[in-house]
């Protein structure tokens, strides 16, 4: 019994474990004590909202999607940005971070995904970095490109020094220039900690529980604009696993991805380039698989009483509105790609080149949508079971 919890003792990774107990703790006493005798701050507030967004942004854009994915490329400022904020939002240097994240993607749901929800929320959401794994050492075989980097590995190598001096020594410093060091200290260090970190947490584990599975069914990771919302966008998860290397989570026109949308920016600006986009066709065309396998289930759950004949009538159906979706994904892929080229060329009659291919892009954007209408609509009726099939 004794070695039983000794061993199990012996496992726990108390660096990580003290930190992640004790911000919370220290930021509930602390930041009520200080709230009752100071208040809020106007400039308190200000440092905790760029704080958030500078390291929680660093590791969606950066440590997830360019370094883990190479989803696109930016320029060494970006990169060092991303390598000092994202060391400050304490989840571990870029090369432990995306070995992981790597691992994750490649053995998802399985025993060697270090956060497999598989073995609960609690374990998927935090508990996994509680405990030291003994029997394997760090295994960096994974991330050779990332290892090629000095700047890379200057960060794994100095990472504590760059966190606390990041993290807590320059809120206080930039506090001490306004007479509030420990305020800012509570709200850009303490505050901010907990919040980015449980926010990343939540893609490991809420993302992996709630919402739909329209890309790929046979995976736990789920689409939900709920967590997208806690997670800086990272919540179309469904999506991001089964094309992980598109810079874009929320793949829809409407969905909440800021992280996208900085990566759009900073290329509009020249900092980041070769944004890597699936096909649309492709992404049609995992949807399809996926309305199909449902339909198929849905086909064998009633298929008694029927005769095969009927089911092959309803198959029919379905078939032809899947086709006419899938012109319509190929043809609206051939205008993407003419924008994309237009884009590229500075001739004279550059604006109305332009003019010519987004007008045309709109109109196959229509196409696909009123396809994808027609589609979704059959796909609900054969779901609610109110498709008639046709006696014999
Ligand atoms: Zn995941
Ligand atoms: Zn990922």
């Amino acid at each position: 019994m004794e070695a039983t919890t000794g061993s199990r003792l012996h496992r726990i990774n108390w660096v990580t474990t003290l930190f992640l107990v004790l911000t919370p703790l220290v930021g509930l006493i602390w930041g009520a004590l200080h709230i009752h005798a100071m208040g809020v701050g106007a400039s308190e507030v200000a440092v905790f909202f760029f704080y958030v967004c500078a390291t929680g942004f660093s590791i969606t854009t950066g440590y997830h999607r360019h370094f883990s994915h190479g989803s696109y490329e930016c320029s060494r400022i970006v990169k060092v940005f991303y390598l000092l904020f994202g060391a400050a939002a304490f989840q571990h240097s870029v090369l432990s971070w995306c070995s992981d994240h790597r691992r994750h993607h490649k053995h998802l749901d399985h025993d060697d995904d270090p956060y497999s929800i598989t073995r609960g929320f609690f374990w998927a959401h935090m508990g996994w970095l509680l405990v030291t794994d003994h029997k394997k050492a760090e295994d960096f075989s994974n991330i050779p490109d990332l290892l090629a980097d000095p700047w890379i590995r200057w960060q794994h190598d100095y990472y504590v020094p760059i966190s606390v001096f990041m993290g807590f020594v320059v809120p206080f410093a930039l506090g001490w220039t306004v007479g509030h060091p420990w305020g800012f200290v509570l709200w850009a260090g303490i505050f901010r900690v907990v919040l980015v970190h449980h926010s990343t947490f939540l893609v490991n584990s809420l993302a992996h529980r709630i919402g739909s599975r329209p890309y790929l069914r046979a995976i736990t990771a789920r689409d939900s604009m709920i967590t997208a919302f806690l997670t800086f966008g990272e919540g179309y998860h469904n999506f991001h696993h089964r094309f992980a290397t598109d810079y874009r989570n929320g793949v829809a026109r409407g969905a909440w991805d800021p992280t996208k949308w900085i990566i759009r920016g900073l290329e509009m600006v020249g900092l980041a380039w070769d944004l890597r986009r699936v096909p649309t066709e492709s992404i049609i065309a995992a949807q399809l698989d996926c309305d199909s396998e449902r339909v198929s289930e849905r086909l064998a759950e009633r298929v008694k009483g029927h005769s095969e004949h009927a089911l092959a009538h309803v198959r029919e159906r379905f078939a032809e509105v899947a086709a006419s979706v899938q012109r319509a994904a190929a043809a609206l892929t051939v205008r993407e790609r003419e924008l994309a080229e237009a884009r590229k060329q500075w001739g004279r009659d550059r604006a109305d080149q332009l003019r010519r291919v987004r007008a045309e892009l709109r109109a196959a954007r229509l196409e696909m949508q009123a396809a994808r209408v027609r589609w979704q609509a059959v796909v609900r009726e054969l779901l609610d079971g109110s498709v008639a099939l046709p006696s014999t």
